[in-house]
């Protein structure tokens, strides 16, 4: 009889990273940030006591979420913390995405939705997001076991207001609104304000982009505590310690640096500016972007072949060879000089 392992086993198509280069490159293909973290954070690293590393570490990271709370006026009860925001929105669909109907979200949206719908056996409906990439928030209005929007969306790069979030969850007061908010900090208005007034949404953040800590993996989920309780239950049934003692302490000392981040995003914010105009002086259409990256299209040249000439010349960006976004470049900012060494290829590549 005909006999294989393979026969038991779960194949599945993963998310695939952007690549992590190991010679010195310029690199715009992770939204990672091109400054590093605060000083206070290199402080707390340095001075940890790496003795203490024989310990578990606190299992729901109480410190890092009391300093949450002190920073957003919330309570400790509202707070999650778990291994980068990936953990955060793969444990958050595995709990609250746990019905027959299907989750709502964007036709081009953050590519790991679907992996983790795939995975846990989650039915979704994909809603085509408008010819210039905009969610349409009616879209999101029928019966459904749940929505999950990225905001600003990514890989467009657009932002959803203050109001159009507040008219996607007040749709919904019978599912949990994920709002995967991974760029805040680059412009975009955050709904933490509404987690008061709305106990079926979840806002998710991640110390990888605007607070220059991909390296350490932490991510946070913010809401009702009856929701909070719900995800730290699905937690401790697969990993009671998500979050290593040195990630806690470095994040607890990130947040207490907020002339650090202020200083720092709003040179992102500066450059992605400058970044836009050059850009479109060379014949590239730009999203609004209140993210650290660009999401642009070249007129004339695919998107495939300026990725394979910059990635010849040591620059790294991101191409998605995905339905509708395949002639995209996702450019994460970088430093100034970075984002000039950028240009001044494109300009000798393009016609
Ligand atoms: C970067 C990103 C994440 C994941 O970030 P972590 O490094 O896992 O915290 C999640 N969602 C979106 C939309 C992102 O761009």
């Amino acid at each position: 009889m005909p006999y294989s392992w393979k026969e038991k086993v779960r194949f599945i198509e993963p998310y695939i990273p952007g690549e992590q280069p190991e010679s010195r490159v310029i690199k715009l293909n992770t939204n990672e940030n091109p400054y590093p973290p605060a000083p206070c954070v290199i402080k707390a690293i340095r001075e940890f006591d790496l003795e203490s590393l024989r310990f578990y570490p606190s299992a729901e990271s109480d410190p890092l979420r009391e300093a949450f709370a002190k920073y957003y006026s919330l309570d400790k009860d509202n707070i999650f913390i778990a291994n980068g925001s990936d953990d955060v929105l793969a444990l958050s669909f595995l709990s609250f995405f746990y019905s027959d109907l299907p989750v709502f979200f964007p036709d081009v949206t953050y590519s790991f939705y679907k992996v983790w719908c795939a995975l846990f056996n989650i039915p979704f409906e994909l809603k085509e997001l408008s010819a210039d990439f905009k969610i349409n928030v009616t879209d999101y209005y029928g019966e459904n076991g749940g929505v999950v929007i990225a905001n600003p969306n990514a890989p467009t790069a657009i932002p959803l207001n203050l109001a159009e979030v507040e008219d996607i969850v007040s749709h919904n007061l019978s599912s949990v609104v994920i709002l995967d908010e991974a760029y805040a900090g680059f412009g975009c208005e955050s709904a933490m304000g509404l987690i008061k007034k709305y106990d079926n949404l979840l806002i998710v953040q991640t110390f990888s982009k605007s607070r220059s800590l991909a390296g350490m993996r932490i991510g946070a989920a913010f809401g009702n505590k009856e929701l909070i309780a719900v995800l730290s239950a699905v937690k401790n049934s697969y990993n009671s310690y998500p979050v290593n003692k040195l990630s806690q302490a470095a994040a607890e000392a990130s947040l207490n640096d907020a002339a650090y981040f202020a200083e720092t995003t709003a040179k992102v914010i500066k450059t992605r500016t400058f970044a836009a105009e050059e850009l479109k002086k060379l014949g590239f259409t730009v999203t609004e972007s209140e993210t650290n990256f660009l999401f642009a299209e070249h007129e004339k040249i695919s998107a495939s072949s300026i990725k394979n000439y910059l990635e010849s010349k040591n620059i790294y960006v991101r191409f998605f060879n995905a339905p509708r976004i395949n002639n995209h470049l996702r450019i994460t900012i970088g430093t100034d000089e970075e984002m000039e060494a950028l240009i001044r290829e494109l300009k000798s590549f393009l016609p």
